[in-house]
């Protein structure tokens, strides 16, 4: 089996404590990789190495064109390997090919959008209350990020991340999920061939709990960029804040999907489903809370569940698939309990509720898509995070109802809002608490719109041009253009 080690310094080098952890395919359980075991000294190793390439004049001496110009041969290199990328993300994650093809054709843009910005990150002059001085502000990197990601869409999620951090001429030390190592290993030759000097960018894999804990409390590092769960962000953010680290936190979610009785019925339909089932739940935008107008909601129920009920789950390698396995034992174990956990909060079970089977998928991790009807909005299966396709139905009665239990959650990343009415539309989306609201349409994102969490649901924004702003600081310069320093004792 081929064994991967870090990339450090632009060398792969081997784990010190000489460990390695299997990846597993999540379609048939199997190992079919192995990646390094990282310890606090591999940790060291590349923090040291970011923390040297960010001095070196062959990174800090690059003008911000040039390194915009070196995201965008990179942007080149991706596309160019698009397909190679996707297919290691669909074994090491389970996700459908047809997904992760789809998010390694369109990452590219990323780094074409802030490679781009690189040469646009600008200070001001500012129009001083004083006489005799000339002030002015410097945009600066922070220096060595520390990207920690998960195991749902590894490259995506880490592109995110990595495009405004280059742009903006910080260095990284990237921590993949244990479970998703392979893509972000692969992606790591490529900076090589498209020119980054060595120990501008590195990946240290392992356990969070052993490297990244490392990482994350590492003196050298400025700044922690982590997407997970909220657990290990809350974690993070105590453990970073002994060294006063800046910290952007995107984590999970319990998204509202809103259907009003007059909706395109059968548009809010296929939204509900892509919010629910595509990814098999697991993405962090996942609308896990459907919320519908009573006088639809029955029709509405029996509608979903049919189509439910006959998506194909299969081998996420296949086009026709529909729904691939969930991404780790563990992962699978904690959905079939949350099942059993809303089943026993008197909820109802419409369809699904348990691992599936037949079909060439036993040795798989799949759970059957799941819909729970009358769930009330106080039950943990519509407060806590699944991670999973298992949906909770609520209904309600009014706009004000809606958007009351829309909101009352602790989370406040996406939201969904099925209406035809324009000015519903307006409403929902200044009254609902989310960092993105979706009208007639559900999980879309680009580069250019920003991304990130209300409340629970993170701190900071990754995409769009305010994205750029997590990785730098500002810098005010005071210069003496006629006045003079006479009185030492007061302040100018
Ligand atoms: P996780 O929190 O278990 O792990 C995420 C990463 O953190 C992994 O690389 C892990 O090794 C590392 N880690 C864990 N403990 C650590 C520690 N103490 N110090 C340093 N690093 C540590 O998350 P997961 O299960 O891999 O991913 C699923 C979660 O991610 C879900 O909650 C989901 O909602 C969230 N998510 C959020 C977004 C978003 O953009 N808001 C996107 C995708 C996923």
């Amino acid at each position: 089996m081929q064994a991967y080690n870090h990339y450090i310094g632009g060398e792969w080098v081997k784990p010190t404590g000489n460990g390695y952890i299997d990846s597993k395919n999540p379609f048939d359980g199997q190992p079919w990789v192995q990646i390094a075991r990282g310890t606090a000294e591999d940790a060291d190793a590349a923090v040291d190495a970011a923390h040297a390439a960010f001095r070196n004049p062959a990174w800090a001496g690059l003008t911000p064109t040039q390194r915009g110009k070196l995201l965008a041969r990179l942007a080149d290199l991706i596309e160019r390997d698009a397909q190679h990328l996707a297919e290691l993300e669909t074994r090491d994650n389970g996700k459908l090919f047809a997904e992760m093809h789809a998010q390694t054709r369109y990452i590219p843009e990323w780094f074409r959008y802030f490679g781009g910005l690189a040469d646009k990150i600008q200070g001001a002059v500012i129009p001083l209350d004083k006489k005799g001085y000339f002030n002015f502000t410097r945009r600066e990197p922070l220096g060595v990020i520390v990207a920690i990601t998960p195991w749902n869409s590894p490259l995506l999620l880490l592109t995110w991340k990595l495009a405004p951090l280059l742009a903006a001429g910080n260095t990284v030390v990237i921590k993949p999920s244990e479970h998703t190592s392979v893509s972000t290993l692969e992606l790591a030759r490529l900076f090589d061939e498209a020119g980054f000097p060595p120990g501008v960018v590195n990946v240290v894999t392992g356990f969070g709990a052993e490297v990244g804990q490392r990482l994350v409390t590492h003196p050298k590092v400025s700044k922690i960029a982590f997407t997970g769960s909220d657990a290990n962000g809350k974690l993070i953010y105590q453990t970073a804040a002994a060294s006063l680290k800046k910290v952007s936190l995107e984590l999970g979610g319990k998204s509202p999907n809103i259907v009003f009785e007059d909706a395109d019925f059968d548009q809010a339909i296929n939204g509900v489903l892509s919010g629910i089932f595509a990814a098999s739940g697991q993405t962090c935008i996942a609308g896990s809370r459907l919320l519908v107008q009573r006088s639809i909601y029955k029709r509405f129920l029996e509608r979903l569940v049919e189509r439910a009920t006959t998506a194909r789950l299969g081998n996420p390698m296949q086009p026709d698939t529909q729904v691939g396995p969930v991404t780790t034992e563990v992962q699978l174990a904690k959905v079939l309990d949350y099942i059993e956990i809303g089943k026993a909060e008197g909820a109802v079970p419409l369809c699904g509720g348990k691992r599936a089977r037949g079909n060439g998928i036993d040795d798989g991790w799949f759970v059957e898509p799941t819909i729970f009807a009358e769930v009330d909005n106080s039950m943990r299966i519509a407060q806590e995070e699944i991670f999973g396709p298992v949906l909770s139905a609520i209904p309600f009665d009014t706009q004000d109802d809606a958007i009351r239990i829309a909101n009352d959650s602790i989370y406040g990343l996406g939201a969904g809002v099925w209406t035809q009415n324009i000015k519903r539309a307006f409403a929902l989306s200044e009254a609902i608490e989310s960092g993105m609201v979706w009208v007639n349409t559900y999980r879309a994102v680009s580069f250019m719109s920003p991304f990130g969490g209300y409340k629970q649901s993170g701190i900071g924004r990754e995409s769009g041009i305010e994205a750029i702003d997590e990785y730098l600081q500002t810098k005010s310069v005071w210069i003496a253009a006629g006045a003079t320093v006479d009185n030492p004792f007061i302040i100018r």
